[in-house]
């Protein structure tokens, strides 16, 4: 079976290029700090400015690595581990943790179950988990569906308690989440600019030092390159797709890491990428998976009885819909001109 590796360090040199700031102003916000890191499985690059940004990025680099230690699935002193090992037993977590599973089990409520943390096993089925890829056949699937289901978690008072056969994974929220602790910390610390890359996640602080919006390229998954570029201010704008990890069987199907909890089989709703812009990293983290599984239709729906945040569907059909609160913000690349450009309104 073929595999590919993760389009991320793509876009983070798309970013790269397109973010530069033109560092004409002298001012203490044009003094700029960059770093670069490893951590939640994934490249990340912090760059920030102002008087403090050297300082700030070497404290956001620590908290980055304290958030993996709490909720990586692997690592044996994680919280998330210490869940998954439980064997039904109530677990103690901390008030990080707790807020972060609090979250995912709202979110699931919300969009109807499409969002569900306790896919794990069935990812590990598939070899997600381990990059040893197998096709698991509808037997076994329908087995382990049985110990998945978010509402069979119970989370009070900073105990959690899940059945002995169930294990959950942050996998679709925690980068986004940890970057909006990130940029809570750089704010309150006077960094009025900074572009947190967490491997494609990316949270925006304020503007780029000189006042413009910052720049960021669209990848597009498909022809390469970028399907265009959007102007933000203080955002999050997060993507998912199909692409990001997946395999393909002997006749070229693909099967990716995006799941839908209802069959336990990757989703295939007709998108091939969801970018989701928003105050929240962890809003647009979660609903970029999300978003993925549902489709064009139930993702309209979604944002028109939410609207808190917007959003950029690329289907299989070449067509891209962007909702109306970013259209004026996003323009297509000359290069991607096959595609249609359809405004989701209200
Ligand atoms: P990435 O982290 O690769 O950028 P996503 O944010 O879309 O991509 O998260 C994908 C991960 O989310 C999967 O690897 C898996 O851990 C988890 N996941 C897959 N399907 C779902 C789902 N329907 N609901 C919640 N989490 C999911
Ligand atoms: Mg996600």
């Amino acid at each position: 079976m073929k595999t590919k590796g993760h389009f991320s360090f793509l876009l983070i040199l798309t970013l790269l290029l397109l973010s530069g700031c033109s560092n004409s102003s002298p001012t203490n916000d044009a003094i700029q700090a960059q770093t670069n890191l490893f951590a939640m499985d994934t490249y990340m690059s912090f760059t920030a400015y102002g008087a403090r940004a050297e300082e700030m990025l070497a404290i956001a680099s620590e908290r980055i690595a304290e958030l993996e230690g709490l909720w990586s699935v692997t690592n044996e002193n994680s919280d998330i581990y210490k869940i998954n090992h439980s064997a039904g037993a109530p677990i103690e977590i901390g008030p990080e943790t707790e807020a972060l599973i609090s979250y995912t089990i709202d979110l699931a409520e919300k969009t109807g179950g499409a969002f569900d943390p306790t896919l794990y096993p069935i990812l590990t089925a598939w070899g997600f988990t381990t990059s040893h890829y197998q096709i698991p056949d509808d037997g076994t699937l329908e087995l382990l569906l049985e110990n998945t289901g978010y509402d069979k978690i119970t989370l009070l008072d900073g105990e959690i308690t899940i059945p002995a056969q169930m294990q959950i994974d942050m996998g679709a929220v925690g980068k986004g989440y940890a970057g909006d602790i990130l940029a809570d910390l750089l704010k309150s610390n006077q960094i009025k600019s900074a572009l947190l890359d967490l491997g494609g996640n990316i949270q925006t602080i304020g503007t780029r030092p000189d006042g413009t919006p910052w720049r960021l390229g669209i990848l597009d998954p498909v022809e390469g390159g970028n399907l265009g570029v959007l102007l933000v201010e203080d955002k999050a704008v997060i993507t998912s797709g199909g692409y990001e990890r997946f395999f393909e069987d002997d006749d070229g199907v693909r099967y990716w890491h995006i799941l839908d909890p209802s069959t336990g089989k990757p989703a295939r709703s007709g998108l091939v990428s969801v970018t989701v812009v928003g105050n929240e990293g962890r809003q647009c983290d979660a609903l970029s998976t999300t978003l993925f599984v549902m489709g064009l239709d139930e993702a309209s729906a979604f944002w028109r009885s939410n609207r808190n945040f917007d959003m950029i569907l690329l289907t299989e059909n070449d067509e891209l819909f962007i909702t109306e609160g970013i259209a004026d913000s996003f323009t297509l690349n000359a290069s991607h001109d096959h595609l249609t450009m359809q405004v989701i309104q209200r």
